[in-house]
């Protein structure tokens, strides 16, 4: 128990502690400029492509979701990408990548950013008895814990899931609310699932956000182009003004 709430207490305070000092000797750095926490009492499924509402953001507000992961060769380029500007994120993790590359899990979360789940092997939880999609969806959180925290759990640290392929269906939901494990989708997307060049990336992403003014952007920390486009899209959004929030579970859920 003291265990489970030093993780809640530590997982609360480090990235609050993060914004007393934006990005030591970094001045032109996009630094993360808030911190909220999401219970889901109060915002059960955020992420306007699927449900009718999302977090609640001011004008130029981004959260960084990243799906998929971890995966060697591109989430290690991303995770430095995001140290270098002090840009705080959430990786929604797959379980069995999670099993393959358990450092790079643990990377993620010792760098302060918040480690969400999206199954083990992502399937298509929609076209599945209810039984068999919570079988699917324990095993991954339960792979990612046992990673992150040594603690082979299905009540997670941090109660955030994705659907893979956002794929959904009234029952999962309802169970999803029963368990207190907030639903995210998203308010943009990189389409980074396409085959495209990271300046083409960086132009279609910049423009949908642009358009949208402000919510949580989709991308996939598994492809290459989005690995390669992340620095500069960073910058970009400095230079456009735009800021970073961090979205962390509540301390003490409603
Ligand atoms: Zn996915």
């Amino acid at each position: 128990m003291i265990r489970i709430l030093a993780i809640a207490v530590a997982a609360a305070i480090v990235p609050l502690a993060a914004l007393a000092e934006p990005c030591p000797g970094k001045p032109q750095a996009l630094g993360t400029e808030r911190v909220i926490e999401v219970d889901a009492k109060t915002t059960p499924r955020v992420g306007r492509k699927h449900f009718p509402s999302t977090l609640p953001l001011r004008s130029k507000e981004l959260v960084l979701t990243f799906d998929d992961g971890p995966w060697p060769a591109t989430t290690s380029k991303i995770l430095d990408a995001l140290k270098h500007e002090c840009v705080r994120a959430t990786f929604f993790l797959l379980g069995r990548h999670v099993e393959e590359y358990p450092d790079l899990a643990r990377r993620e979360l010792a760098e302060g950013h918040t480690v969400g789940h999206h199954t083990f092997s992502h399937p298509l939880l929609s076209h599945m008895s209810l039984a068999r999609a919570e079988a699917e969806i324990n095993r991954g959180i339960a792979e990612d814990e046992s990673a992150v925290y040594g603690q082979r759990r299905t009540n997670p640290a941090t109660p955030f899931f994705r659907f893979p392929g956002f794929a959904s269906n009234r029952g999962l939901l309802d169970r999803m609310g029963e368990r207190g494990l907030v639903v995210f989708g998203a308010d943009v997307w990189a389409s980074d699932w396409n085959r495209m060049s990271p300046a083409q990336e960086l132009r279609l992403i910049l423009s949908r956000i642009e358009e949208v003014d402000r919510g949580i952007v989709l991308f996939h920390d598994t492809k290459a182009h989005t690995a390669r486009m992340l620095p500069a899209f960073l910058r970009e959004l400095k230079r456009r003004g735009f800021h970073i929030v961090h979205v962390v579970p509540a301390e003490n859920p409603g």
